[in-house]
C-alpha cells in the first residue's frame, strides 16, 4: 500500500526508483554494477571471501584455550552457522546474479533485509543474533577488501546511468557523512533520502551539488522503507512516496519530463551574460568540493570559483592528512580547470558536521567536543595546528603562481585570530622565499559567518581585501539552531530580520569601503533571494554550478533599483 514520508527538500526534481537501504556505517562501501561477463568472477570473489572467513572462524575455534568459557565456543558456532546459511550467502549471490551488484553492495543489501527480520522477531535471544550477523558481514567485507577476494580490475563495472535494462535506484540511509556523499558524485543512484539532516547540513549541500533529487530529515524513512520498494522522491516538496499507485506514478513521470525540459531550456542561458534589467553586470561564481568539479563550473558558465571547500581533500584519510605537495597538485588542477578564471580557495573548514574521519576532530585530538559547531572548527582548528595550517598556506601560495587565486579564511571572529592568521600567511610566504620557491600574489578575504564578525564588519574590512558571507553558518549562529539538526529545521529562517540585517549591513559596509563582497552560502543559489540580495547591493554570488542558470534567469528579470523585497508571501505562514 502506498504511503508518504515527509522530510526537507534539498535538491530539486523527481527521482523514481527502487530503494537501496544502506546502513550508515556501510555507506562508504563501493556500489557499482558488474558487467554480465564478470558475474561468475564476482560470485567467486564472494565464495573465496566466505572460505577465508570460515577458515578464520575455525582457526579461532581450534585455538581457544582449554579453559575458555563455553559461551565463546558457542558464539563461534553461531557465526559459522550464519556464515553458511543460505539466507546470507545464497541470497547475496542472488543480488549479484540478478541485479549485477558488486559483492560488497550485495552483502550489505542482504544484511539490511535480514536485519529487519531479526528486528521483528518476538524472541529476545533470536533478536539479539542480529549483532552476530553484523559481525559476520563485517568479516566478509574485510575479507573482500584485503584477502584473496581482491577488488575487480578497474573498468569491470559500469555506472547505473549507463546501464540500460536495470531499474533506477535510490539510496535510503539513516545518515550519510558529507565525505561519503562525495563518493556518490559518480554513482549508480538517481536520488537520496536520509533520516537526519537539515536543509543546509553539509550532507545536504553535497547532495545538492550532485544535482539529483534528495530529501533529508525524513526521520523514519530508513526504518519503514524496505529494500527494493518502489519509491518516488519529490525533491521540490521534500516528500518520499513509497509504493506509489499507477496514477501517482504517471503524474510523477510527467513532472519528471517537465523538469528535464525546464533544465534544457535553462541550459541555453549558459552563454548569456548575467545582466539585470537596469544594466548591472552580476558575477556568478561556483562553489566546488573537489578539483573534478571545475568541469561542471565552466560548463555552467561560472566566471570563477567563489568557494573551494578544501576540507573535502582532508576527509576520510584515517588521520593521514594531505601534505603540501599533494595539496599543491589539487589546487593546481582547479586553477588549470578554471582556465584563467579566478579561484577562491578557502582554508580547511573541518569540524561540526564535517569531521575529518568517521571519528570527530575532537577524537583525533583525544578530546570530546560537547558542541562541535561551537568548538574547534575551521580557522580555530587551523590555528591550533600551525604546521598543518602553514603547509596548506604554502600549497595555496605556490598554486597562485599558476593563475589568479583568492585566499579565504572561514569562521573568523576575534581580532586576535585575524592577526594570527595574517601572521601565519606572512610566515608561509617567508618560508617560500627562504626555500627559493615560486609563489603568487593572493587577495586575502574573510568569511562573515559569525554574527560577531558581521557586527564589527569594519574591523574586518580594515584587514582584508574582500569578504564573503557564509549565510549557512550566519543563520545557524544568529538564530542559535543547529543547521544539521532536523528537529529544529523549522526554525532555520533565512528571512529572519536579524539575519537580513546582518547580511545587508555587511554588503553595505563593504561597498562603502570599496572592498569586494559576495555571498557563498546556500542563499546565493536560491532564486527566491536573488532580487533581495541585488537590492541590498550584492553583485557577486557563489553557488553550486547547477544553480547558476536558475539564478541567472532571475537576474535577467531583476532590477537592482527595486527596494528590498523581503519574505515571499508563500513563506509567510511558516514564521
Ligand atoms: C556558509 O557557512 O554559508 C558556507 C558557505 O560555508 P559552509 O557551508 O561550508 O560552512
Ligand atoms: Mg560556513
Amino acid at each position: 500500500m502506498s504511503f508518504q514520508v515527509f522530510g526537507l527538500p534539498v535538491s530539486r526534481g523527481v527521482a523514481i526508483g527502487r530503494a537501496v537501504l544502506v546502513a550508515s556505517s556501510r555507506v562508504d562501501i563501493a556500489h557499482y554494477f558488474i558487467d554480465e561477463s564478470r558475474i561468475a568472477e564476482e560470485v567467486d570473489r564472494l565464495r573465496r571471501a566466505r572460505n577465508t572467513v570460515a577458515d578464520e572462524l575455525s582457526a579461532l575455534q581450534r585455538d581457544l584455550p582449554a579453559d575458555a568459557p563455553h559461551e565463546l565456543s558457542a558464539l563461534l558456532d553461531v557465526h559459522l552457522m550464519l556464515l553458511h546459511d543460505e539466507t546470507l550467502t545464497g541470497a547475496t549471490r542472488h543480488w549479484i546474479e540478478e541485479r549485477h551488484y558488486n559483492a560488497e553492495w550485495a552483502l550489505s543489501a542482504q544484511l539490511e533485509v535480514l536485519a529487519r527480520q531479526f528486528d521483528e522477531m518476538e524472541d529476545e535471544y533470536l533478536r539479539e543474533r542480529k549483532a552476530d550477523l553484523e559481525q559476520v558481514v563485517e568479516r566478509l567485507l574485510r575479507a573482500l577488501a584485503h584477502g584473496n577476494g581482491a577488488a575487480p580490475p578497474v573498468g569491470s563495472h559500469v555506472g547505473a546511468r549507463d546501464f540500460a535494462g536495470e531499474d533506477p535506484l535510490v539510496l535510503i540511509a539513516n545518515d550519510i557523512a558529507p565525505a561519503d556523499m562525495l563518493q556518490f558524485k559518480q554513482s549508480v543512484f538517481t536520488g537520496f533520502v536520509t533520516d537526519v539532516g537539515g536543509r543546509t547540513s553539509h550532507t545536504a549541500i553535497v547532495a545538492r551539488s550532485l544535482d539529483i533529487p534528495a530529501v533529508v530529515g525524513a526521520r523514519e524513512a530508513s526504518r519503514i522503507i524496505r529494500q527494493d520498494d518502489w519509491v518516488v522522491i519529490d525533491g521540490d516538496a521534500g516528500v518520499v512516496i513509497v509504493d506509489p499507485s499507477p496514477l501517482l506514478l504517471e503524474e510523477y513521470r510527467f513532472r519528471q519530463r517537465q523538469s528535464e525540459l525546464e533544465r534544457e531550456r535553462l541550459a541555453r542561458l549558459r552563454h548569456t551574460p548575467a545582466v539585470t534589467l537596469d544594466g548591472e553586470r552580476i558575477e556568478l561564481l561556483a562553489n566546488i568540493e573537489l578539483p573534478g568539479d571545475t568541469l561542471a563550473a565552466v560548463e555552467a558558465g561560472a566566471v570563477g570559483v567563489g568557494l573551494f571547500r578544501t576540507e573535502f581533500l582532508f576527509m576520510n584519510r584515517e588521520g593521514e592528512l594531505p601534505g603540501e605537495d599533494e595539496q599543491f597538485e589539487a589546487y593546481a588542477d582547479v586553477i588549470k580547470g578554471m582556465q584563467g578564471l579566478p579561484v577562491t580557495i578557502r582554508t580547511v573548514d573541518i569540524g561540526a558536521d564535517k569531521p575529518l574521519d568517521r571519528m570527530s576532530v575532537g577524537e583525533l585530538r583525544h578530546e570530546h567536543a560537547l558542541n562541535p559547531a561551537l568548538g574547534l572548527r575551521a580557522i580555530r582548528w587551523s590555528l591550533s595546528e600551525p604546521n598543518m595550517f602553514r603547509q596548506q598556506l604554502r600549497a595555496i601560495l605556490r598554486a597562485a603562481a599558476l593563475g589568479p587565486v583568492r585566499l579565504l579564511i572561514p569562521m573568523l571572529c576575534h581580532l586576535g585570530e585575524i592577526r594570527s592568521t595574517l601572521d601565519a600567511i606572512a610566515r608561509a610566504k617567508q618560508q617560500l622565499v627562504d626555500a627559493g620557491r615560486a609563489f603568487g600574489d593572493v587577495e586575502i578575504g574573510a568569511m562573515i559567518e559569525v554574527p560577531a564578525a558581521a557586527l564589527v564588519i569594519d574591523m574586518f574590512l580594515d584587514h582584508f581585501d574582500f569578504v564573503s558571507i557564509g549565510t549557512n553558518d550566519l543563520i545557524q549562529y544568529t538564530l542559535a539552531i543547529d543547521r544539521a539538526d532536523e528537529a529544529v529545521s523549522h526554525l532555520y529562517d533565512p528571512w529572519h530580520p536579524a539575519v537580513q540585517t546582518l547580511v545587508a549591513r555587511t554588503i553595505e559596509r563593504a561597498r562603502a569601503r570599496g572592498k569586494g563582497v559576495s555571498v557563498c552560502g546556500e542563499m546565493a543559489g536560491d532564486p527566491t533571494f536573488t532580487q533581495t540580495l541585488l537590492s541590498m547591493g550584492l553583485r557577486s554570488f557563489s553557488m553550486h554550478p547547477n544553480q547558476i542558470a536558475t539564478v541567472k534567469q532571475q537576474i535577467l528579470r531583476a532590477d537592482t533599483r527595486r527596494s528590498t523585497t523581503g519574505r515571499p508571501a508563500a513563506d509567510a505562514q511558516l514564521h
